[in-house]
Order: structure tokens, then sequence, then C-alpha cells
């Protein structure tokens, strides 16, 4: 045994001498020896020698005779060479087409047991292999079908050459592709496929085959046709349910307006108390079908898309308080608190829907005072973003009412819906309200939602978006009177409006001191004087009666101490209108509820300037043929001190001038009028007193005016319509301006 030999047993040291070739072979290898020394002849097999450590090594041995010199067996050489690699490789190889064959077999039977076509299709575009399901439609064997393409087999030419077209496409482009195509069975029906067609990238990473699977869709196609057309029905259905709920409401409410405007005709004439009693029920149940109707004909509007936003330019100061203000009087039949809040960064010009906007706040500032018994209901309107061209206005109507429970409160913004069906009898409604304002809000670039818990109260908010031109308001008037640094009394029971007014005061400079009661507000009032600091003004905000507002402002006047406070008294409209008190002349200023911002200061400048010693208040002779303009323009004159003399055309005014025993500074006429225009009465009564100045006002432009030589350039002028600010301004302008025979400063 040479060396390489006995380094392949592990026997080394001793080469083996001494043991004998059949120790160290299997079974196999042991025969083959044995036969080899029976008969002597070379000899070539494959046997395994086992090691001393019991592992085994695959050999290739090969034995030859050695003869002697006389012929005779002498032994034998044997040559043995290691083929363990060799053997290995053999095996792994057979594994490997087992393993491959079983692979083939899984997918084949994989292929075949799917409901669907699978086939796959080779570079000159023939099938390779088809799945069963196809091959038993087609009715042939795999093997005839190998080798055939789709034109073979008898496929309509149009649809072999678009699924060859596309199977070569997957191959250049290597992407799948899907599609879709109708087909007609042998046996004449109408159908749908879907197929899809994905590459098989071979080693040198080209398309080596694409793998192709059709699927019969003609259930699912006739699914989808069903649910479409039974949805176009179903929205045609509701279409025709909304014109029909449009048209109706409409129809129904241009006799109910006729009805509704009888029903006043009459209540303004002679009734008993019996007959306007029951006249006034009918006319709230009128009043409550209008809103169902209203609420019913914009629901169905919004749905069919039919509801366009206006945009015109408003104050949303001046709206909110129009709109608030007949909701004061519902709020005070309940003796409810009803509060304004707007903050002063609300800008006073925007571009908008007024009406719309008055909808949703008289809806959800309804619906706070219908479902609250006691407390209050506040509106506070913010800023709460602004760009270059538009901004967000913010609205909040808390309340302190039943409250809504949390898992109802997502489901009052639906149609028809409302918290608590069981009170619906209690409190009427139909549930629209908050779904229409919803919408509205969504119109507006906004959103609405609701935060509450019931027994506390509830708080809904809404955003909205309107355009703004930057252009900031036009400057307040000057006032009459400079507020700063004045010391007010606030006598108000409500917690929350005697903190906003509060605050508002001091935002102007005013000194204010808080009492909850007549009894505090007198102490203070008292003791102010002794002190050094006597107060100009006294706030009262009495909630009801308004009695004790006026017994107050009575016991200040009658003690000569404190007399020189002016009183300014917040009061209800309804008191306000139907009180003979109410006109108490202890009181310098009445105000309506809720207050608005510009309102107070307004109030309190007034009270102030009042309270000055009027050494010849300045007289005004205001003629406009208009009445409903006169009076406006009379009202907002006399609320700032002015006095006022009226008259509806010029010799009316000429009569005023000649009998009345004011002296008049100011005409303030209409251009265009009857009988006698604005310039000739202009004539006559600067004629009479060269110191009256003139303003004019028309609804023609002062260019127009100008052009047409009505009035002469540079003539005092304003614009119709004005708001009361500017009106107020330029009359300011003209007064205090120096004037011929007047030499102020001259
Ligand atoms: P309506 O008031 O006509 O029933 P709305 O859509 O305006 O319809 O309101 C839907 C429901 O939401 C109301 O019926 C009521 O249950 C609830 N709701 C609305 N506002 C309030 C509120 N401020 N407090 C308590 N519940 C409210």
């Amino acid at each position: 045994m040479n060396r390489r030999m006995a380094q392949m047993l592990g026997c080394e040291a001793d080469m083996g001498v001494g043991h004998t070739p059949f120790e160290f072979l299997d079974e196999a290898g042991r025969a083959a020896l044995a036969a080899h020394f029976v008969r002597p002849q070379p000899h070539q097999v494959e046997v395994r020698y086992f090691r001393a450590d019991g592992t085994s090594v695959w050999t290739l041995l090969d034995v030859t005779p050695l003869l002697d010199s006389a012929g005779r067996d002498s032994g034998s050489l044997a040559m043995v060479k290691d083929i363990t690699e060799r053997k290995r490789a053999a095996e792994a190889l057979a594994e490997l087409s087992e393993r491959t064959e079983r692979r083939e077999r899984i997918l084949t039977t994989t292929l075949s047991c799917i409901s669907d076509f699978a086939y796959i299709y080779d570079r000159e575009g023939r099938f390779l292999f088809v799945n069963r399901p196809l091959l038993t439609l087609w009715g042939i064997s795999l093997e005839q079908a190998v080798g055939k393409n789709f034109f073979d087999l008898g496929y309509p030419p149009e649809l072999a050459a678009q699924l060859q077209r596309e199977i070569q496409e997957v191959f250049e482009t290597r992407q799948v592709v899907t599609g879709e195509t109708p087909y007609t069975s042998p046996a004449g029906q109408n159908g749908f496929y879907e197929y899809i067609f994905s590459p098989a990238f071979g080693a040198d990473g080209a398309v080596e085959f694409v793998g192709g699977s059709t699927r019969d869709i003609t259930g699912r196609k006739r699914t989808e046709a069903e649910l479409r057309s039974a949805k176009e029905t179903a929205e045609a259905a509701n279409r025709a349910k909304d014109e029909f709920l449009g048209n109706m409401s409409h129809e129904i409410r241009t006799p109910m307006n006729g009805v509704l405007g009888m029903i006043e005709l009459v209540l303004d004439s002679d009734l008993t108390a019996e007959q306007r009693e029951n006249l006034e029920i009918v006319k709230s149940s009128a009043d409550a079908l209008l809103t169902v109707i209203n609420d019913i004909l914009d629901f169905s509007r919004i749905e069919r898309g039919q509801l366009h936003l206006d945009s015109i330019e408003f104050n949303p100061g001046d709206t909110i308080a129009h709109i608030v203000h007949p909701l004061a009087l519902a709020a005070d039949h309940k003796d409810l608190e009803l509060i304004l809040d707007i903050d002063p960064a609300v800008p006073e010009t925007v571009t908008g829907d007024p009406g719309r906007l008055r909808q949703i706040l008289v809806n959800l500032l309804g619906n706070a005072i219908k479902f609250t018994h006691q407390g209050e209901v506040v509106l506070r309107v913010t800023l709460e973003e602004a760009t270059a061209s538009d901004v967000v206005l913010r609205f909040s109507v808390t309340d302190t009412g039943v409250g809504i429970p949390k898992d109802r409160q997502q489901s009052v913004f639906e149609a028809f819906a409302q918290a608590d069906g069981s009170t619906t009898r209690l409190y009427g409604g139909t549930g629209l309200g908050l779904t229409i304002s919803a919408q509205l809000v969504q119109l507006m670039g906004g959103r609405i939602w609701v935060e509450s818990e019931a027994g506390i109260g509830s708080a809904f908010h809404f955003t909205a978006r309107f355009a703004f031109d930057g252009h900031t308001a036009l400057a307040a008037p000057p006032d009459r009177v400079d507020p700063r640094g004045r010391r007010a009394l606030v006598v108000d029971v409500n917690a929350t409006s005697r903190h906003l007014i509060e605050e508002m005061l001091i935002g102007w400079g005013i000194v204010p001191t808080m009492t909850g009661s007549a009894a505090d507000a007198l102490i203070a009032l008292r003791a102010a004087p002794a002190a050094g600091h006597p107060f100009s003004l006294v706030l009262i905000n009495f909630r009801r009666p308004d009695a004790a507002g006026v017994t107050l402002a009575r016991i200040i006047k009658d003690e000569p101490a404190i007399a020189g406070a002016s009183v300014v008294m917040l009061t209800s409209a309804r008191q306000l209108d139907d009180s003979a008190q109410a006109q108490d002349p202890s009181i310098a200023v009445y105000l309506t509820r809720p207050i608005t911002r510009s309102a107070l200061r307004g109030g309190i400048v007034g009270a102030l300037a009042a309270a000055r010693p009027r050494a010849g208040t300045e007289t005004i002779l205001c003629v406009e043929d208009q009445p409903e303009l006169r009076d406006a323009v009379c009202r907002t004159l006399h609320r700032q001190g002015y006095a006022v003399l009226e008259a509806a055309n010029g010799p009316a005014a000429l009569a005023q001038l000649e009998d009345g025993d004011k002296h008049v500074q100011l005409l303030l006429t209409d251009v265009v009028m009857p009988m006698m225009s604005g310039r000739e009465l202009a004539d006559q009564v600067t004629r009479h007193d060269p110191a009256i100045r003139v303003l004019y006002m028309s609804g023609y432009t002062s260019d127009a005016i100008v052009r047409h030589g009505v009035l002469a350039p540079g003539t005092d002028f304003i614009h119709k319509p004005f708001t009361p600010d500017q009106l107020l301004t330029r009359i300011r302008e003209v007064l205090d301006r120096p004037g011929p025979g007047q030499g102020r400063g001259a």
C-alpha cells in the first residue's frame, strides 16, 4: 500500500502491513476481490473503502493479476482511484432531475386545478403548455395543443390577432399586459373574458416565454351592470322626490304668503282681545308652517345642487346685529340672556351671502333659545384666518340648555334627525335646520361642529370664508366726545355680559367699576365723589324688571352729589316698545339688547355728549322726500345729540325756518325733489341766513351731478346710500370747517 492509499484509509504509520484488503472493503468490494482471486484477470469495479474512523470513500478499483516468469499467478496489482466527488455530482444530478420533474408535475397539476384558463406561449407564438380547463373547452389533448397558436385553434381571426399582438408586446416591453374582450361561445352565448399576460424571464434576462391566464367575467359584468342600473334608478327616484318636494313646497309657499299677509292686515285692524289672541295663534302656526316649507324647499334645492350663494358686499357686524334683534325678543320672552360678542378684528366689509349667513345664524340661535330654559345664549364672532383675498370668520353659539348626548351629536346634522325623537312634540321642528345649515356652511367653504353635554348646554361652531379686499374699514367718525379716561359704573347681574362690557370699556380707555346689584352700585357711586373721582357714566343692564333700573336711575338723578353721571340703560326691544316708562327723563340713552360694540360705544358717546353743557346744540334741517330714508337719517342725527328739524320738500323746509325758534346750522337736503330742487332750496335758505351750511345727498354720483350742472364743483355732497357713520363724518367735516364770516382761526 503506497502512501496515498495509506493516507486515504487513515493508516499511515504501518502502511497496511499485516492487513488484508478485505478488512477495508464494503460487501461488493469484498465479493469482487474474492472473484478476482478465484479467476485472476484484469478487473474494474466501483467499491467503497472504510477508513479506520468508520467513514467511507468511493473508489474505482482496477486490479491486474501479476504472473511470475513461469507464468504462474504470483499476486495482484491494485490501482485505487478516489471517485467520491464524481459520485456526489452524479447523485446530485439525479436528485435535481427528480426534483425538476416533481416541480413540473406540481405546476401542471396546479394549473389544471384552477378554474381559470392558463397557458404558456413561446417566442414563436405557440403554446408550450395549456391547462386542463382550457383543453376541456377546446376538446383536445395537451399533445394536440402544444405547438399550435390561437389561429390554429379556431379563434375568430380578429381576436386571435389581438391576443397574439398583446403577447408579442410582453416579449418586447417585458411588462405585464391585461385586457378584456367580449366573446361568443361556440353555443352562441355572448360573454366577457378578462386576460393577463405576464413575462417569464430566462437566465439571460430576456423574456423566455409568456404565461397567460384568462377568466370568464360574464357574471361579474352582469352584476356590475345591474348595480349601475339599480343606482341610476335610485338616483332618478331621488331626484324625482326632491323635485316633487321642491315644486310642492313652492306651490304651498305662494298661498301661504298670501295667508300670512292677510293675517297681518287683519291684526292691524280693530279686534277684540279674544279675536286678537286667536289670530296671533293662527299667525304663529302659519309662521311655523312657512318655516317648514322653506326648509324643505332649501333642502331639495341643495340636494339638487341648485342653491347658489350671492356675492354681496356687507358689514358682518351690522348684519349680525340685525339678525339678532328679533331673536332677542324670543329670548326675552323666555327670560334668557342673549349676548353678542363680535371681535373687533372682524372686518367691517366682506363679500359673501349675508342672507344665507342669516339663515344659519337664525337656525343655530333659534335652536339655542328653543332648547334652553334658563341661563344665556351667547353668539361669538371671531376672525379665524385672513389672507390677501379672503377671511375666515368663526361663529360660535353657546347655550346653557338641555344639551345633546354624545352618541347623538353627529346625527343632528343628518336630514330629518332630531337628538331625541321623543322631544319632537315638546319642541317642534323638522330636523332639517342643521342639515341645511351644514350644507350652507359647506358651500361657504367652512365646517360646522358641535360640542355639547347633556344637561349642561351646547356650543355649535361654524366657520365661513368670505372675500375680503384687504381694504380696511373707513375710519370711525370722530366722536363728539372723547370717552378716554372717563369713569364708568356698570350694574349687570349676568357675569358673562358683565365681563364682555368690562372688556369693551377697557378697550376704549374708559375706567370701569363693575357691580352686580343696585345696592352695590349705589354704595360705589356715593363713595366716589368723596374719593375725588366721580363717575361720569352709569351703565345699567338689569334683566327684569326694567323698573328696577329706572328706579336706580331716578335715585341717581335725585341725589345732587352723584346726579352728574349720565345713565345708559340696556333694555329689551319689547320693553322699549311697549312701556311708556321707557322714556324716563332720568335716562340719557336707551340701548336694546343684545348690545353690539358699535351701539354701546355710540350710546356712551351720546350720553356723555348729552351731559355736556349745551350752549346752542347744533340744529340740522333734514329735507328728503322719501319718508323711510328721512326717518332713518333723523334718527341717526338725533341719537348723536343733534337737534333735528325735518321736512318732506322745499316749501315745507322754508316754512320750518320761518316759524322755528331753532337756530339752524346745517341744511341736509336731497337734490332731486318734487316742487323745489335741493339747489333752489339751498339758495333760498342761505339767502335767509348765510351762516347755514349745506350738505347735499343724492343717489347720483357727484361727478354726474356736476357734469349736468345741477351742482357747482366742490359743493358738499354725500352719495346715497350711506352708512350712519359716513353721514356723521361728512356732517362733522362740513360743520367744523371754518366758514365765511365765522372767522374761526382767521
Ligand atoms: P329642528 O330643530 O327643526 O328639529 P335641527 O336640524 O335644527 O332641526 O336640529 C336637529 C336636532 O338637534 C333638534 O331636534 C335637537 O334635538 C338637536 N339640537 C339642535 N340644537 C340644539 C341645542 N342648542 N341644544 C340641544 N339640542 C339641539
